[in-house]
């Protein structure tokens, strides 16, 4: 498993992979944050997709082309708001890194790349968050042995972050 998650501190929208993970709103129309790069970066098309999804749930998932991206796919999900976390914020989470590897999955991509969902503009705390990606990241992968993931941070504090709580999860898998 060691292998196959990888945590690096990058701009997603220069990953070469089948597939970026786009933390979204429920309208898909674009927003700030890593949103906002991901369609600046593929160009207006990928609006246009976007606009015939008509919008995604908290916790769901859904794949468009990545147009002028280098990754071919994106795949939007969207991440719970941080409310104090007894709102079902932690299994909504874990809901988005699971469907969007099963979205990943039925059209037989290997390669997935994601932002830290919902630690931005959604304040999810970030070492939280870093547990649920991780702990489903691995899950899915332990059965679907061909697929690849990234784990792309912004910042060497999250990257951080996310590579102690990939090596607390191997330590105890
Ligand atoms: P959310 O609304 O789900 O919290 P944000 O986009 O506000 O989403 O933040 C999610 C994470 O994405 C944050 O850690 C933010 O720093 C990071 N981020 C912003 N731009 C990029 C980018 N170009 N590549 C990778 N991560 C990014």
């Amino acid at each position: 498993m060691k292998t196959r998650i990888k945590v690096l501190c990058a701009d997603i929208t220069t990953l070469e992979v089948d597939a970026v993970v786009n933390a979204a709103n429920t309208r898909l129309l674009g927003g700030g944050g890593v949103d906002g790069a991901i369609h600046r970066a593929a160009g207006p098309e990928l609006l246009e997709e976007c606009r015939r999804l008509g919008g995604c749930p908290t916790g769901e998932a859904k794949i468009t082309g990545g147009y002028h991206l280098p990754a071919n796919h994106v795949i939007h999900t969207v991440g719970p708001v941080w409310k104090g976390g007894r709102s079902g914020e932690a299994d909504l989470l874990e809901c988005c890194y699971r469907r969007s590897l099963e979205v990943a999955a039925e059209r037989g991509l290997t390669s997935v790349a994601f932002p830290s969902i919902s630690t931005g503009a959604y304040r999810f705390p970030v070492e939280k968050a870093a547990g649920i990606a991780v702990r489903t990241i691995g899950d899915f992968l332990s059965d679907h042995p061909r697929m690849e993931v990234i784990l792309c941070c912004f910042s060497e504090s999250d990257r951080d972050v996310y590579r102690n709580a990939l090596e607390r999860w191997e330590k105890q898998e």
